[in-house]
């Protein structure tokens, strides 16, 4: 299965994209990580990504796309990925599908995890990193070990950041880039909104439920 998540930023998407990864046993692709493992190989592709990055221009939409026929020609890949972070624009979405039409695939599914604004700034005010290895906790959804404590030993403390302010600001960029492809996706069908509300196993498991990946319990209670 091709699946696209969607989420604003702070809504735990990637944590959620690392989990469907477990789930659906196909890998997540994010161009950042892909272009950094290129760059660090020093393949051809990851020399051109120099050119431009160096220069901190853009990287051109045909080099990310050549990045993406690579990774998924790749065996893990070969059924299916997790775009997370891609893609950002309509034509990219046009070259996504041209992309995976040669390979016979399609995105099967794009899952939009919705977090209404008011919740996204209450979330904030209740987030905590570790100073000593960046691991992002919430006092609520994803408690540490205790309010000050991480599960290395390290202090939390509240980023500077993480202000109402920042975050409304990303948020409202969020919906203005990715409206038009919601649209673009939703006019194909492929659109399912989830809850982003709740904690990280909620989350999953409505995940879960919009990608028709059914768990044990609910077999059985289909069953019975
Ligand atoms: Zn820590």
């Amino acid at each position: 299965m091709d699946l696209i998540l969607f989420g604003p930023p702070g809504a735990g998407k990637g944590t959620q994209a690392k989990r469907l990864t477990e789930l659906l046993g196909t890998p997540q692709v994010s161009t950042g990580d892909m272009m950094r493992a290129e760059r660090a190989k020093g393949s051809e592709l990851g020399r051109k990504f120099d050119e431009f990055m160096s220069k901190g221009l853009l990287v051109p939409d045909a080099l990310v796309l050549e990045l993406f026929k690579q990774r998924l020609d790749q065996p893990d890949a070969k059924n299916g990925a997790i775009f997370d972070g891609y893609p950002r624009t309509v034509p990219q979405a046009e070259a996504l599908d041209r992309l995976l039409a040669e390979a016979g695939r399609k995105v099967d599914l794009v899952a939009s995890i919705e977090v209404g604004l008011p919740e996204m700034i209450e979330r904030i005010a209740l987030r905590r990193t570790c100073e000593a290895c960046g691991q992002i906790y919430h006092l609520r959804y994803n408690p540490p070990p205790s309010p000050d404590r991480c599960s290395c030993g390290g202090k939390l403390v509240q980023r500077p950041d993480d202000t109402e302010e920042v975050v409304r600001k990303r948020y409202e960029e969020y919906l203005a880039k990715t409206a038009p492809l919601l649209d673009y996706y939703g006019k194909k069908g492929l659109v399912r909104a989830v809850d982003g509300v709740g904690s990280l196993d909620e989350v999953t498991a409505r995940l879960k439920q919009v990608i028709g990946l059914t768990g044990p319990e609910v077999a059985s209670r289909t069953k019975g």
